[in-house]
């Protein structure tokens, strides 16, 4: 069976009412990222880096899947061999019924204890105490997120390497492709001999690669996307 993936950034959840990080009205314009998502950043300052994730947790709480979101998610009901590769950290791609999610870069809802190392989830929004605290040890908790400068979790970029490889239709949708090393995998399925399509309303490194692009929003694309899927353009 034919194989789709769908390799996600910010911008599909932008709609959603969540801010980018890059682009108009990004988050990056209004924030230092060396303070607020790096270890030199936390280790300096956990209150502040907490007040911002705090924030931002509070957000994509009262966020809702929008129709890209729930496309893919329909998309893999109906046809099987379908995977979400995310760069997100908000959870949008499950909780609109996905379940085939690759989340690269961890989840808001999850902290980590930067004393005894566990890691669970934390539904909480506006937290008691910045920084909040492990409730085995006591110690510091910090986002189990991943940050610049960080690796990825043991084992989630080789398989997303090897989704990406053996992929038949790969789509690009809302990401700057910037950062590395998810900014590969749009390459590494080319190379696969995947059809590429790019959904963003923006230029990025992909667009001179893809097949198909589509300058338009996450959610115009992908109901594009499903209707040329229905009428058998692709697969
Ligand atoms: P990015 O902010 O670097 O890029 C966003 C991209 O989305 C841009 O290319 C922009 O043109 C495009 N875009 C904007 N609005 C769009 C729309 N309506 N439809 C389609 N595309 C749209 O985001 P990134 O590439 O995901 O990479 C940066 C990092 O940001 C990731 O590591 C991710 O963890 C983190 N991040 C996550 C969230 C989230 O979880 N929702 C939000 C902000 C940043
Ligand atoms: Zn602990």
């Amino acid at each position: 069976m034919a194989r789709i993936v769908f390799f996600t950034g910010a911008g599909v959840s932008a709609e959603s009412g969540i801010p980018t990080f890059r682009g108009k009205g990004g988050l990056w314009e209004r924030f230092k990222v060396e303070e607020l998502a790096t270890p030199e950043g936390f280790a300096k300052d956990p209150a502040k880096v907490w007040k911002w994730y705090d924030l931002r947790r509070k957000i994509i709480a009262e966020a809702q899947p929008n129709d890209a979101h729930k496309l893919m998610a329909l998309i893999e009901k109906e046809h099987g061999d379908v995977w979400v590769i995310t760069q997100n950290v908000d959870g949008l791609h499950r909780r609109a019924g996905s379940e085939n999610v690759l989340e690269l870069h961890g989840n808001i809802w999850k902290v980590r204890c930067t004393a005894c190392g566990i890691s669970y989830y934390e539904f909480k929004t506006p937290l008691e105490e910045y920084p909040p605290r492990c409730r085995e040890c006591g110690g510091i908790l910090r986002p189990d997120v991943v940050w610049f400068g960080e690796p990825l979790p043991p084992g989630v970029l080789e398989k997303a390497w090897e989704l990406s490889r053996t992929s038949d239709l790969f789509v690009v949708a809302g990401t700057s492709a910037l950062v590395y090393p998810a900014a590969q995998l749009p390459f590494i399925a080319k190379e696969g001999g995947a059809y590429v399509i790019e959904i963003n309303p923006e230029s990025t490194p992909v667009s001179r690669i893809a097949d198909e692009v589509m300058r338009t929003t996450a959610t115009e694309g992908m109901k594009l996307l499903y209707r040329r899927l229905k009428e058998g353009r692709y697969l």
